[in-house]
């Protein structure tokens, strides 16, 4: 285990003076925290013996109800007995390794991929490859080789680990063409395929797409994470991974010699709050903010940025991934951003090689427009200098 660049930058990137574009932290002071108290005094009066007492390992079973209508929302149709309540989908990208992973396996992931996912699969001693991403998400073609590769070498794949829509770090969406192509790759591979989408819901523009996990023919070739941290609060650490019955059965075993019983409070406080609140009035209203924070940030990139630059467009999430000039090493620049008081991630940390070094992960979720506008401003002086 090594530790995480994002961890490590929080420090610096918490001083008041710093424009942090560096966390991916979501914008919590949105919700409306007057009511969410109420629900959870709610909570304690009517249910408090259920909230308060140990639980199951599976989770609350009238939250993983309302956790497959969540899951329609991008097409996804599953039961709630397949359905596994975790501490935040993390907690669940970690039981999915500990059961599959072996010392040695290979793990595919995008290039580049979700810091703390690295870290988990390095953690069970995985081989971890990466294939490399266009605008439109991973190149089918450039999975179908690896995955022949991997074979060939005696190392075939074990697991594709992807965050398909408004990927972290990289910002990008598989299209809905390479979709089917992608599944198709994994099943002639046998490799059984991680979806993560923590993101999905939070689109700023364009049209939704369906999970992967949405395609009935493949929907068991796909384990399927999710979570309540960017759509309602990160801090209830509410989770979920929904698989094949077998699957989630080892799954449940995992949890339960993990921690016994998931939480019941948080549970049935995002459940109380899905059944009694607006819940997609606060998507829309996520949104509207993220939208703003966005645009921002593209507009600030464009009138800042010197010659040479060049970033993605998000449709959605959280994450823009800039790459500078050939020759710059965002790593090594960092203190000079740091001393200008701008923060950023640098791209190495998001690869499980030395790639990324001429790369950036810019946060736009947490400061506010025009902090962001700032902070991009200095970022373009340090780059230019
Ligand atoms: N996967 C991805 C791609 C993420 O960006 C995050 C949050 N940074 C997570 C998983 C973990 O989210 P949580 O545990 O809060 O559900």
């Amino acid at each position: 285990m090594i530790a995480s660049e994002v961890r490590a930058l929080f420090a610096v990137a918490a001083r008041p003076e710093v424009v942090s574009l560096a966390g991916g932290m979501p914008n919590i002071a949105a919700l409306p925290l007057e009511t969410v108290s109420a629900v959870m005094a709610d909570l304690v009066t009517q249910q408090g013996v259920v909230a308060l007492q140990y639980g199951s390992a599976q989770g609350v079973e009238s939250l993983r109800e309302s956790i497959c209508e969540v899951m329609a929302l991008e097409g996804v149709v599953g039961s709630s007995d397949d359905v596994v309540v975790t501490s935040g989908s993390q907690q669940a990208l970690d039981l999915v390794a500990k059961i599959f992973l072996d010392p040695g396996d290979t793990v595919v992931t995008e290039a580049p991929t979700y810091v703390t996912a690295i870290n988990t699969f390095a953690a069970y001693q995985a081989r971890i490859t990466h294939v490399p991403m266009d605008d439109n998400g991973v190149i089918p073609e450039a999975l179908a080789e690896t995955f022949a590769r991997l074979s060939a070498e005696g190392h075939p794949a074990k697991l594709f680990y992807t965050v398909p829509t408004f990927q972290n770090p990289a910002g990008v969406t598989l299209s809905t063409t390479r979709r089917p192509e992608v599944l198709e790759a994994c099943r002639r591979a046998g490799v059984l395929v991680l979806e993560d989408n923590p993101y999905g819901l939070l689109r700023y523009d364009g049209e939704p797409v369906r999970a992967l996990r949405a395609d009935a023919e493949r929907a068991h070739d796909v384990i399927y994470l999710g979570s309540f941290s960017k759509t309602f609060a990160a801090g209830l650490r509410v989770g979920w991974a929904l698989a094949t019955t077998a699957v989630k059965d080892k799954l449940v075993l995992a949890a339960e010699s993990a921690i016994l019983s998931q939480s019941p409070f948080p549970q049935l406080a995002v459940d109380r709050y899905l059944r009694t609140q607006p819940w997609s009035d606060q998507i829309k209203v996520f949104r509207e903010i993220y939208r703003e924070r966005r645009d921002a940030m593209l507009d600030a990139l464009t009138e800042y940025m010197p010659p040479g630059v060049t970033w993605t467009t998000p449709a959605g999430g959280f994450f823009v991934w800039a790459t500078l000039s050939e020759g710059l090493d965002a790593k090594a620049m960092l203190p000079r951003a740091t001393s200008a008081r701008v923060a950023y991630v640098p791209g190495t940390g998001f690869y499980a090689d030395d790639s990324g070094q001429a790369n950036m992960r810019l946060s736009f979720c947490y400061p506010p427009p025009e902090r962001i506008r700032e902070g991009v401003r200095r970022l373009g002086d340090v780059i230019t200098q």
